[in-house]
């Protein structure tokens, strides 16, 4: 597919205005409020904005990353911090432009006066549970308050008044006057400004008064020149009032918004409140537990940021609501590790194999390719002696004909060793097989089976003088409905109960070596990386990235 027919109907817009030499390069943002982590669906913009600046980096785009610090309430730099962090590991660079909107409460300032002076702005008295009577509804055009008569002077000398403190939280708001009997009710005398005695992340108490999002951003994005303003489709019903304080304040610049549907995800919450519910409640181990949907989640689960990437551009860019499955994004963090993930073994449910007759040809070391596939990823060599584990579902007591692995007089290989022919096993007092007897078949490495010996399947293996004990979290998705946000008694009712196992694994010793953050496949079990935070070379803590198979696919069919 060419870049020309990939195109979007945003980014049709922008090559038009370019063309048209309406604008002569173009400038994005991607605005977080600093309240919460980030989460894929923060993604799916982020890759837009910033996205679209990359591609148009020959006319000199860019995207700004502006923090939209304007509540004080629920902001904390913790916030900030991660959220450059999650930004940059996917990829993106912001370079100089990093902005915070707190910096321009000034200028937000002059913007009220500026409406106030031209009788299109006034402070109200009544207090907000009154205006919200007085609001209307759809059917029923609002009616203003007395306030609305205020003079200029009046209107100037309040507003400097609730600058100055002299009012509490509640008290009084500004509002702008625009049409109290609009269909849009966002147009009836919205509210710019509102009184918080709250100290702020950047401005400390310098301030009480605080802007409203929908005045803000505007104002926001024209003192940054921004051309092309991207946002979520609920957004849509605030552009008139967008376009109206771009119109009737004193601004640099003509930015226009533009809305696209956001990125749902089925067996996912996606909203930053139900998020910070999780962590605040203990439901997850914070904000980067690998079963959230946060971008640093999903990195401390193994998730490569190319993934990301592409599943969220593979969604599109349209104005459809609807909602993808995980999936495909699972599928898709499959096929990057599959390509790109060196192979490695660990038993997760481990059986004692004794060779029984292994000083008849013992070797030393095992040599195991570290990629099926991509022999450039070269091999490497394992102790192996006497005794292994296998995985216990290898071994069957009374195997059926397709299982092609462990049994009674059967044969199979283990991975980069002999063939081995089991000759009996022992079972404990729960009648648990508890150790398998086998023989080594001489001269078997690395050839094929002799005649009369039905070896049809490879297992993986760990030596049990070398291997090292390591903790495995098998995790699973966190929600175990796929709407979760439907269900009857709350979100928190849909938790999936199993979502993570701790089981007490045996992985080869190269894996007790390895720095946190290190991705592979457990040879025919799934994807693992080294956990970010407990992983310590020598006490080796695994996550599951994604098993090798879907699951859930099974379970629903
Ligand atoms: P949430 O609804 O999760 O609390 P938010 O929209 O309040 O998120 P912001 O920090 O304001 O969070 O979001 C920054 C930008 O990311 C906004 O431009 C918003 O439109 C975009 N965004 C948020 N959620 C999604 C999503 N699910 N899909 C696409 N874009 C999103
Ligand atoms: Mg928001």
């Amino acid at each position: 597919m060419s870049e020309e027919t990939k195109k979007d109907f945003i980014r049709e817009i922008i090559a038009e205005d370019l063309v048209s030499g309406k604008h002569a390069t173009t400038i994005t943002r991607f605005p977080p409020e600093p309240n919460g982590y980030l989460h894929i669906g923060h993604a799916k913009a982020i890759c837009l904005s910033f996205g679209i600046a990359q591609e148009n980096a020959g006319t000199g785009a860019k995207c700004h990353l502006r923090f939209d610090d304007t509540n004080p309430s629920k902001e904390e730099t913790e916030y900030v911090e991660s959220i450059k962090e999650d930004v940059k590991w996917l990829g993106f660079d912001w370079g100089d432009n990093l902005f915070f909107a707190s910096d321009y409460f000034e200028y937000f300032y002059e913007c009220a006066v500026d409406l106030i002076k031209k009788g299109l702005a006034y402070v109200e008295d009544d207090s907000l549970e009154e205006v919200r009577a007085k609001r209307g509804d759809v059917n029923t055009p609002g009616t203003r308050s007395a306030s609305a008569e205020h003079s200029v002077e009046e209107n100037l000398d309040l507003f400097a008044r609730m600058r100055a403190g002299e009012y509490q939280n509640g008290e009084k708001i500004l509002r702008a006057k625009i049409d109290m009997a609009s269909p849009n009710m966002h147009l009836r005398d919205p509210v710019l400004y509102r009184i918080m005695h709250t100290h702020h992340h950047n401005t400390g108490d310098a301030w009480c008064i605080y802007p409203m999002y929908d005045f803000a951003h505007p104002l926001e994005d024209a003192k940054e020149h921004i051309t092309h303003s991207l946002c979520t489709l609920e957004f849509e019903d605030h552009r008139p009032l967008y376009d109206w304080f771009i119109q009737n304040c004193p601004v640099p610049s003509t930015p226009r918004q533009i809305e696209f549907s956001r990125l749902n995800l089925n067996y996912t919450v996606m909203s930053k409140r139900k998020l910070l519910q999780l962590v605040q409640e203990k439901r997850v181990n914070g904000w980067d537990d690998p079963r959230m949907p946060t971008i640093s989640g999903m990195r401390r689960r193994g998730y490569p940021a190319e993934a990301i990437r592409s599943f969220v551009v593979g969604t599109g860019i349209t104005k459809y609501k609807g909602i993808t499955d995980v999936a495909v994004l699972e599928n898709e963090v499959r096929n990057h590790l599959n390509a790109s993930a060196p192979r490695r073994m660990a038993i997760l449910d481990p059986v004692k194999v004794v060779l029984e007759n292994w000083d008849e040809q013992p070797m030393e070391t095992a040599s195991v390719p570290n990629h099926p596939q991509n022999p450039e990823m070269g091999e490497r060599t394992i102790p192996i002696s006497n005794e292994i584990y296998i995985e216990r579902e290898d071994f069957m007591e009374d195997p059926p004909n397709k299982f092609f692995r462990l049994g009674p007089e059967r044969y199979v290989r283990l991975r980069g060793g002999h063939i081995i022919h089991c000759s009996g096993y022992d079972k404990d007092a729960d009648g648990q097989v508890s150790l398998i007897k086998a023989k080594i078949l001489l001269g078997t490495v690395g050839r094929d089976a002799p005649e009369g010996v039905k070896c049809k399947a490879a297992i993986h293996w760990v030596d049990a003088a070398t291997g090292v004990d390591a903790e495995v979290r098998l995790y699973d998705r966190l929600f175990k409905c796929e709407d979760p946000d439907k269900a009857q008694s709350g979100f928190l009712d849909a938790l999936n109960p199993d979502s993570l196992h701790r089981v007490k694994a045996l992985v080869e010793p190269s894996l007790a070596e390895v720095e946190a953050g290190f991705s592979c496949q457990f040879e025919r079990i799934g994807y693992f990386v080294a956990d970010a935070k407990d992983h310590q070379p020598g006490k080796p803590v695994f996550n599951r990235t994604v098993a090798l198979r879907d699951s859930w696919s099974k379970k629903g069919g």
